[in-house]
């Protein structure tokens, strides 16, 4: 058995893809169970289950390590949702799905498998399900309906994943379409939500019209500071215009450490983060201000109303700062 490489957790021998068990003796699919040198491996069967498939077809962007976290949308009865169970050994996978009899199954696979957490709720309404998800690294969609593109971004920004997957079957999109041009269609709408598209492989022979898309979407955050009814913005001399102090969020890092350290780096000044709420393509703080207590790398200005020479969007800015405004009293 060979661990295949840059994958953690996915073995092979000369034909076969194998995960090792987290609930050794227990089939969830009819699989084949093989144990070498008393290490339990099940057979990850490309007919049954799309992100086999994905990894038979020559997928190799693989973003689940050890201990990721994952939500898993259209879990059905947990076929791949196991296998991810058996990766993902030191993180959890939280498994959406909305048709109860598949539910039912889901409960009964995730039995001995204590990283497995089934949730009945729709894939469509992220915010019904938020109380019981907290973030995750990877958002992974298999749920054969309309809009697939949109669902998988939708997730991926409420529970801040820096990955993404999403198998697009054509057909659930566009009976009559071009397969092709529905999955190109899909590819261009994850990109104009702020998604690089890092790899995209037809399933066939496995699946018919089918493809997995794999995607990346930086993050990033930035913090209204308000101290005495002013607020801080920083001016830009690269967009020639005053902004709020902000940037990407670096892996590891949780939103607010990132706005801590971006609002550090370009002010000079420290916070305290009362409150965050997502804008979709950004995370946004609201705080108070602290002390200065380093050199900022951009000139720093201090604000009742929003300059004319402003590096991004007025309405957006307007909104945000009347949200800070009213947390922070
Ligand atoms: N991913 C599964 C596997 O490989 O083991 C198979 C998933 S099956 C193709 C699609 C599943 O998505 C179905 O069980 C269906 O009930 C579920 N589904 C479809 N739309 C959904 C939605 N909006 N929310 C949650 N589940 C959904």
């Amino acid at each position: 058995m060979e661990h295949l490489e840059a994958m953690d957790g996915v073995f092979l021998d000369r034909r076969n893809i194998y995960t090792v068990s987290r609930n050794p003796g227990v089939r969830v699919y009819g699989e084949r169970l093989v144990n070498i040198h008393g290490t339990e491996y099940r057979e990850w069967i490309p007919n049954r289950s799309k992100l086999a498939a994905y990894i038979a077809c020559g997928g190799r962007t693989f973003p689940f390590r050890k201990d990721s976290k994952v939500l898993y949308l259209g879990a059905a009865s947990g076929t791949t949702s196991s296998h991810v169970s058996d990766i993902v050994s030191d993180g959890i996978v939280y498994c959406i799905e909305f048709a109860p009899r598949s539910f039912r199954d889901l409960v009964n696979t995730a039995k001995g498998r204590d990283n497995m957490m089934p949730i009945l709720g729709d894939a469509t309404k992220p915010e019904e399900y938020s109380f019981a998800v907290s973030d995750v690294d990877i958002v992974y969609e298999d749920v054969a309906q309309k809009r697939q593109a949109d669902i998988l971004v939708d997730n991926m920004e409420r529970f801040n994943a820096r990955y993404g997957m999403v198998s697009i079957k054509a057909r659930s999109e566009d009976v009559t379409a071009d397969p092709k041009d529905v999955f190109e269609a899909s590819a261009e709408r994850l990109r104009r939500r702020g998604c690089k598209v890092l790899e995209m492989v037809d399933l066939s022979p496995y699946e018919k019209d089918h493809v997995m898309i794999v995607v990346e979407k930086q993050r990033c955050v930035y913090s209204i500071a308000i101290r005495d009814g002013e607020f801080l913005m920083v001016y830009n001399p690269k967009r020639n215009g005053w902004e709020m102090p902000g940037g990407r969020i670096e892996r590891g890092e949780t939103v607010e450490e990132a706005a801590s350290r971006e609002f550090l780096e370009e002010s000079g000044y420290d916070v305290d983060i009362i409150g965050r709420m997502s804008i979709g393509y950004c995370d946004v703080c609201a705080c108070t201000l602290g002390e200065k207590i380093g050199d900022g790398e951009m000139k720093s200005g201090f604000f009742r109303t929003l300059p004319s020479d402003l590096a991004f969007d007025t309405d957006e800015y307007i909104m945000v700062i009347d949200w800070a405004r009213s947390l922070l009293g």
